[in-house]
C-alpha cells in the first residue's frame, strides 16, 4: 500500500484510518502539523520540521501525544510501511519519482464539545504518508501564475503566524479565489496591503540582481525552504534583504518565485494578468534552484 496512515501508533490503510467526530482538530482546526518530504526515501530537513512542530505546539499551548523522538520513530515506521506501486505521474518533475509526502498532525484531541481547550482529554497523533505529487516539470521550465487575492493573512494579533496550525479557512478561500483566476498560488496581503506569503508558500522577488522577501515580522510562517534559499543566496554571494514588499514591488520585479517543501523553488512568470520580467523563469531563480537541487540530491 503506497499510502499508509498512522493513527495514535497503529498503521492502517487509508480506508480504515479514522478519528473521532469529537476531535478538536476536526471541529475547530485545534491542531498543529508539518509536511515533510523525502529525497531518496529519506526525510529531508526532518530536525528543522520537528523543531517547528514543537514551536507551533508551544505557541498554542498544545501538548502533543508524542515527544519529538517518538514522532520521528513513528514517521520512519510509517514511511517504511508505505510500499508498493506509485501511480504514474508522466508530467512530474523527475526528482520526485518514487518520493514520499509525509504529513504529521498533532491535535488537542477529543472531548466534550466546547471551545475550552481544557475539555480535550486525549491528544491525537497522525502521520499520513503517500506518494509525492510535486508540481509538473512544466512549472519549473515555464513558471506559474500567481495572484494577489482579497482574502488577507490572519493578523499576527489574532493568531501567531509562526505557528503552523490546522486552522486554514482563510487559505482555503484564498486558493479558491486564485483558482477562479486561473492561478497556481494565492498571495495574501496584510491589513496594510503589504505582501505576506502564499497560501502554502513563501514569496521572493529579484530586483536588479538583489533578492528580496518579506521579513518574519511581516506575519508569515518561517518556511524551511525560505531558510534554505536565504542560506544558498548567502553562499552564492547573491545579495538578499528581508524587507516589506507591496504588490507593486512584485509586479515591477525582474523575477518572482515561491518556495515550499513540496515545490522547492517555482518561478512565478505571471502575476495576475501581467507578465513578470520577460515572462520566463529568470537567471537568479534558476541559479538558486539549481543549487537547491544539488544540495537536496546529495542530502
Ligand atoms: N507559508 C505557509 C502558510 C505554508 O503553509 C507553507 C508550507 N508549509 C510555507 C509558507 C512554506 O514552508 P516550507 O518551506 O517549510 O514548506
Amino acid at each position: 500500500m503506497p499510502t499508509a496512515v498512522n493513527v495514535d501508533g497503529t498503521i492502517l490503510p487509508p480506508s480504515e484510518a479514522k478519528v473521532s467526530v469529537f476531535d478538536r482538530g476536526f471541529l475547530y482546526g485545534d491542531s498543529v502539523y508539518e509536511v515533510v518530504r523525502t529525497y531518496g526515501r529519506r526525510p529531508f530537513e526532518l530536525a528543522t520540521h520537528l523543531r517547528r512542530l514543537a514551536h507551533s505546539a508551544e505557541r498554542i499551548g498544545l501538548v502533543p501525544r508524542w515527544d519529538e523522538a517518538r514522532i520521528e520513530a513513528e514517521l520512519l515506521r510509517t514511511l517504511a510501511a508505505s510500499r508498493g506501486d506509485d501511480p504514474p505521474d508522466p508530467g512530474g518533475a523527475p526528482w520526485n519519482a518514487g518520493e514520499r509526502y509525509a504529513r504529521v498532525v498533532m491535535t488537542r484531541g477529543a472531548g466534550e464539545i466546547g471551545l475550552d481547550p481544557a475539555l480535550a482529554v486525549d491528544p491525537t497523533a497522525i502521520v499520513i504518508v503517500q506518494p509525492l505529487h510535486g508540481p509538473p516539470a512544466r512549472a519549473y521550465a515555464e513558471g506559474v501564475k500567481a495572484c494577489v487575492v482579497g482574502v488577507q493573512r490572519v493578523s499576527p494579533r489574532v493568531v501567531d503566524p509562526s505557528a503552523k496550525t490546522g486552522a486554514h479557512l482563510n487559505h482555503v478561500l484564498a486558493v479558491r479565489e486564485a483558482r477562479a483566476a486561473g492561478a497556481h498560488e494565492a498571495l495574501l496581503t496584510d491589513e496594510r496591503g503589504f505582501v505576506t506569503e502564499g497560501s502554502s508558500s513563501n514569496v521572493f522577488c529579484v530586483r536588479g540582481g538583489r533578492l528580496a522577501t518579506p521579513p518574519l515580522a511581516a506575519g508569515i510562517l518561517a518556511g524551511v525552504t525560505r531558510g534554505s534559499v536565504l542560506r544558498i543566496a548567502r553562499d552564492l554571494a547573491v545579495a538578499a534583504e528581508e524587507v516589506a514588499l507591496a504588490p507593486g514591488d512584485l509586479a515591477g520585479a525582474d523575477e518572482v518565485f515561491i518556495t515550499s517543501t513540496l515545490r522547492e523553488i517555482v518561478p512565478v512568470t505571471r502575476l495576475g494578468e501581467r507578465e513578470v520580467g520577460d515572462g520566463r523563469p529568470g537567471p537568479v531563480t534558476r541559479r538558486l534552484h539549481a543549487e537547491f537541487r544539488r544540495r537536496a540530491s546529495s542530502s
